[in-house]
């Protein structure tokens, strides 16, 4: 199938690459040259815009940074709806807040246009081997009608309701994710303070209730001092930006969100946006004058 893709940065890249290894032709967008190039260097061809794109393809897949791009590629000047012929499939996979799916979902109709919200889970590296956690918003037929073209970029594709719960899924997963790195910080704070070494905790507790997927990437992150990305604190205050600004429409108590969502800010004052959100235990070192590792 002839598949229209914009947004071409460190997740849009790999997920083009894996579209064409399934044999789709992809018809690729980006505002930035340089990212476009990669994907034509792939195998995609280069379009001139979004509205174009979506005059020549049947379906459509956005892997935009927030919810402000996705609604001005979609919604503004020379954007999807503008090319849209009734028919069109629009896929939006970026993470951004569920109010704002609605809404492109709101216009996308009025033109005759079916929309899906497909947040993933998984980062580069799932990324690349066609592996993510792809969470699903929508109509129940068109979900089934779109899973093999989700299935060349996922291995797990669950529809979680009606358009907007793919995101609202993904911010309960950027919530719990957030909420265990922060107390793994605070723990191996204690840990290092109390004057037990923070390996020995970790491999000790690891096996047990305490153990988790959170812990067993992050805890080695840091004790070795490593704050390379992975996933970036920016990125990560974007999406618990985006669950505050959920749970307070939806009236739903974000405590544990608002306070690491601050520790996040406080990082990111202090020019650590683009460390990985692992980057947590700098601000615990901050606060209690002791690095867990190195
Ligand atoms: P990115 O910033 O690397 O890529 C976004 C791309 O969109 C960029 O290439 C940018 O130039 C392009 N873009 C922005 N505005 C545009 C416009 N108006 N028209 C065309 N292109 C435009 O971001 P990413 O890491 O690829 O993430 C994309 C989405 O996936 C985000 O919502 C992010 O939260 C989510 N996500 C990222 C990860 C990760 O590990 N990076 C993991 C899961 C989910």
């Amino acid at each position: 199938m002839k598949i229209g893709f914009i947004g071409l940065g460190i997740m849009g890249k790999p997920m083009v690459k894996n579209l064409l290894k399934a044999g789709h032709e992809v018809v690729a967008y980006d505002i930035v040259a340089e990212n476009l190039q990669t994907a034509v260097r792939d195998g995609a061809v280069a379009g001139k815009n979004a509205a174009a794109i979506a005059a020549e393809c049947p379906v459509v897949i956005t892997m935009l940074p927030n919810s402000p791009h996705v609604k001005a590629v979609v919604m503004e000047k020379d954007g999807v709806l503008e090319g849209a012929k009734a028919g069109l499939i629009l896929i939006d996979m970026s993470s951004i807040a569920p109010l704002a799916s609605k809404e492109i979902c709101e216009a996308c109709k009025k033109k005759g246009v079916r929309m899906l919200d497909a947040p993933v889970s998984g980062g580069e590296p799932k990324a690349i081997d066609g592996s993510l956690s792809i969470m699903v918003g929508g109509d129940k037929a068109l979900f089934e009608e779109m899973k093999p073209i989700l299935s060349c970029m996922g291995a797990s594709i669950v529809l979680c309701g009606d358009v907007g719960a793919g995101n609202t899924t993904k911010l309960a997963n950027q919530m719990i994710v957030a909420g265990n790195i922060a107390v793994l910080a605070e723990a191996l704070t204690l840990a290092k303070k109390a004057g037990v070494d923070p390996e020995t905790v970790f491999q000790a507790i690891k096996g047990g209730l305490a153990g988790s997927t959170v812990m067993n990437a992050k805890a080695p992150m840091m004790i070795e001092g490593n704050f390379k990305p992975g996933f970036r604190i920016d990125l990560h205050i974007k999406d618990l930006n985006n669950a505050l600004e959920t749970g307070h429409k939806v009236g739903a108590p974000m405590l544990l969100t608002a306070n690491v969502q601050e520790m996040f800010e406080i990082l990111h004052a202090d020019g650590c946006g683009s460390d990985d959100h692992s980057g947590l235990a700098k601000y615990y070192a901050k606060i209690s004058g002791s690095k867990i590792g190195k």
